[in-house]
């Protein structure tokens, strides 16, 4: 029987390799990168059949150093900035997303950065490692989920996903979404009230974000979204970075007209230390960790392996990209 080669395209960790080769059916040989070096890319797609892509982008430079690939098969869900549509449809490769061990992390994630925004976690921790005992001084600017109203922008997998933890902290949810219909009585199940973009800005205490990037959600929380917010709110991103004006959400912060943000995605990754962001003791910040847990990685190369045999069987592929 031949092995099919599958590249592992984004550069990691030798434990991060061996979590993935667990994985690994019989017929498949996983191909790792030593260094993140695109030459070394460049000569390990020659000849393999299956790449998983992740946050490096395959770009159409990439596609014609890979005359072998039939699968392109992304690691999450948000191929739309990874992944060179035009170029993969003009090749006739196949394209699947990775949903599972996707929505739970990123839902768990945006509960994270909102408790951490909510308490300060992130200054009083640095604070408190300073010998800055901050025991009185936070309580004016803390404060609890209980109660509060979460805005969605975006209902899809991680939307609902996130939903129903934020209503296990008492919270009431208002979503914006034009293209989802939730089933009947899923709205009442995740304690959610449809609502438009302009009233959900105003009425949200926790604006969350899940929408994919592209033109459509491009700045959708630009100077004017942000005006609309009340100046207790805060706004978290486990999005993509595209959908917020980060020059606008800076201005906001700085200038009080909102009172924290926690975000995972950033316009400019990776995010550099003279990013104004990094000076603000009301923001949360991460390494778009949301999906990065030995879990998620475990869920996802199950659920992937699982859809490239299916691949190399001739059956129908779940979770498919109609290019
Ligand atoms: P999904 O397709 O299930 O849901 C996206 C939802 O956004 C859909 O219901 C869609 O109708 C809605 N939407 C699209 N355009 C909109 C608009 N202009 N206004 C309002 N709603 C709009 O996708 P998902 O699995 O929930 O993932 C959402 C996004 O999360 C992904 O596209 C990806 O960019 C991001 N993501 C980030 C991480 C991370 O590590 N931080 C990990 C996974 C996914």
């Amino acid at each position: 029987m031949s092995t099919h080669k599958v590249f592992y395209f984004s550069h990691a960790p030798q434990d991060v390799y061996d979590i993935i080769r667990e994985e690994v059916p019989p017929g498949f040989e996983l191909i790792s990168l030593d260094e993140d070096s695109d030459d070394e890319r460049r000569e390990k797609l020659t000849d393999c059949e299956v790449v998983i892509v992740a946050a490096r982008p395959m770009t159409r430079e990439f596609l014609a150093a890979a005359p072998a690939l039939k699968l392109l098969h992304h690691q999450g869900v948000g191929y739309q900035d990874t992944v060179d549509v035009a170029a993969l449809k003009a090749r006739k490769v196949t394209l699947a997303l990775t949903p599972a061990g996707t929505s739970i992390g990123v839902a768990e994630h945006t509960l994270l950065l909102a408790l951490a925004v909510c308490k300060r976690l992130p200054y009083a921790d640095h604070e408190l490692r300073q010998g800055r005992w901050h025991i009185n001084s936070l309580r004016p600017y803390s404060f609890e989920l209980d109660g509060r109203t979460v805005g969605y922008i975006g209902m899809g997998r991680i939307g609902q996903e996130t939903a129903a933890r934020f209503k296990a902290f008492g919270t009431a949810g208002i979503y914006y979404d034009p293209y989802v219909a939730l089933a009947p009585g899923r709205e009442d199940a995740l304690g959610l009230r449809r609502a438009d973009f302009a009233e959900l800005l105003a009425a949200a205490d926790i604006i969350t974000l899940h929408v994919p990037s592209g033109a459509a959600t491009y700045h959708m929380i630009d100077e004017a979204a942000l005006n609309q917010m009340k100046p207790t709110a805060i706004v978290i991103n486990t999005s993509r970075g595209t959908v917020i004006d980060e020059a606008a959400l800076c201005r906001a912060l700085q200038e009080g007209r909102i009172a924290g943000a926690g975000l995972d995605v950033f316009e400019t990754e990776p995010f550099q230390p003279d990013n104004p962001l990094a000076a603000m003791p009301n923001v949360a910040l991460t390494p778009h960790i949301a999906a990065g847990t030995r879990d998620a990685l475990k869920t996802k190369m199950r659920a992937l392996f699982q859809n490239v045999q299916r691949f190399f069987n001739g059956e129908t592929l779940e979770n498919q990209v109609d290019l």
